[in-house]
């Protein structure tokens, strides 16, 4: 391959050194290009080449000045990140979040990048976020900040340039607004974001896709990985849109929820948890917290129980070096981005268990996001099994790549997937021209 260096087919790797390097804890863009500087290492990559996948394509940052509803002013900080786009319009989604910085956005859209290459979806990568506390706001407070943070960003963005989906803190309703503030300007476009209602041409099966393709990707890594999920006990962390669908659906494996949690605590029972209770307890009272028959936990123990999955589906960076040690399951899923630090990574990898990592096992979310927008181009509905069928199909290849080279080069699964990755955006940048 042209850009990378020189090395035949036949020619053995080097073995790893078994010397284990101490890895410090990282911001999260530091991370996601220590995993990128892993697989561009492991793929060889040209010097060059990793100085344009590396860094990010372009940083919008914008100010969001909003009326509140008491009538004082708040300017906001808004962020979108365009990483890169040689496979595809920008994709990704918008975070509402105090600690949506401009170094957690970048991380989430490089993440994004490699993520939309692991399944093969024709998309780039990007990330917004406004540094705001939605938890404190009103309605109204939120639909005037989602406008005005369009309005300050749509130039950037389009159907074939840049579409923003739901993120944490943000759902069908904040794109419900985002693309009406940009309709509002541009004429009617409801491709301009995924996500949306499915009553203004959002997809069937899209708020469940996160937490379906996670179960997915799931189902087939038991297969290969020769473990018995007949009454494996899972713990979710986070219970809003990612984790209650996970939670919902991973019955359909055999498998046991026996905790939960959301941002106010967790709740746990060994002999499995009714989701559907926990789900109605959530909606009538507006957390986990309490539900009837079961006992309080913390996130962090929840962590730390002896379970045979673990599903972190909340925030990033929960597993990191101050608790990897204490993590007992085998089998971590990463339903959040990037809740694994690379020191944690190393240290369970050390400690014999597999993590399925998040380019992959979140990807589901973003590959129903593809099909809402050539539903939208098509003007076009399909029904919700088309839907689930094909979502099914690109998870499985997906899984079987990344397990395969995993399996040939004998890396983890994480390098296997960045590795994938990296090798289609690089191709991709390379046939543009790019360098
Ligand atoms: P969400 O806002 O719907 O839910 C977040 C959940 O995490 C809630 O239950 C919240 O209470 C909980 N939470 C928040 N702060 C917490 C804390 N400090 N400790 C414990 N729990 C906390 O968000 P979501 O869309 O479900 O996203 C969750 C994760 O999945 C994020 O990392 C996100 O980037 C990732 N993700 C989401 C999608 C998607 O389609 N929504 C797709 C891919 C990845």
């Amino acid at each position: 391959m042209a850009t990378q260096k020189a090395r035949t087919k036949a020619e053995p790797k080097p073995a790893p050194s078994t010397e284990r390097a101490e890895i410090p804890e990282m911001n999260p863009f530091e991370a996601v290009s220590f995993f990128f500087d892993q697989a561009a290492e492991h793929l060889e990559l040209a010097d060059e080449m990793r100085q344009v996948l590396r860094g990010t394509y372009r940083e919008l940052r914008v100010q969001v000045p909003i009326r509140m509803d008491d009538g004082r002013l708040e300017v906001f900080t808004g962020y979108r990140v365009q990483h890169n786009g040689a496979r595809g319009p920008y994709k990704g989604g918008i975070r509402y979040h105090p600690d949506a910085d401009l170094n957690e956005v970048r991380a989430l859209a490089a993440l994004m990048t490699w993520k939309t290459a692991v399944v093969d979806i024709p998309y780039g990568g990007a990330k917004g976020g406004v540094q705001c506390d939605p938890t404190k706001m009103s309605t109204g407070e939120k639909q005037r900040m989602t406008r005005r943070f369009t309005q300050m960003i749509s130039y950037i963005l389009g159907v074939n340039r840049d579409v923003p989906a739901p993120d944490v803190n943000t759902d069908a309703q904040t794109m419900a607004w985002m693309m009406d503030a940009y309709s509002g300007r541009y004429g009617y476009t409801p491709a301009i974001v995924t996500g949306k209602p499915v009553e203004l041409g959002g997809s069937l099966g899209r708020d469940a896709a996160t937490g379906r393709g996670v179960v997915y990707t799931l189902g087939e890594a038991a297969k290969d990985l020769k473990v018995d999920l007949d009454g494996a006990s899972v713990a979710i962390q986070g219970f809003g849109n990612v984790g209650s669908w996970t939670a919902r659906l991973i019955g359909e494996l055999g498998c046991k929820v026996v905790a939960v949690s959301d941002v106010r605590g967790g709740i746990h029972r060994g002999a499995g948890l009714d989701v559907q209770a926990v789900y109605d307890h959530l909606r009538e009272t507006g957390s986990v917290v309490d539900a009837p028959g079961t006992e309080a936990v913390s996130n962090e123990e929840l962590l730390e129980l002896d379970v045979d999955v673990l599903i972190p589906a909340a925030l990033d960076r929960v597993i990191s070096g101050a608790n990897a040690d204490r993590i007992k399951s085998k089998l971590v899923v990463e339903a959040a981005n990037h809740p694994v630090t690379p020191s944690a990574d190393q240290a369970l990898h050390e400690a014999g268990a597999v993590v399925i990592p998040d380019i992959l096992a979140n990807a589901g979310g973003v590959t129903v996001s593809y099909f809402e927008w050539v539903q939208n181009i098509q003007q076009y509905r399909w029904e919700e099994d088309q839907v689930n069928t094909e979502l099914r199909k690109v998870m499985a290849k997906a899984w079987g790549n990344v397990h395969a080279r995993a399996t040939v080069d004998a890396i983890p699964l994480r390098m296997a997937a960045f590795a994938i990755a990296v090798e289609k955006v690089e191709q991709a940048a390379r046939l543009r021209g790019y360098v």
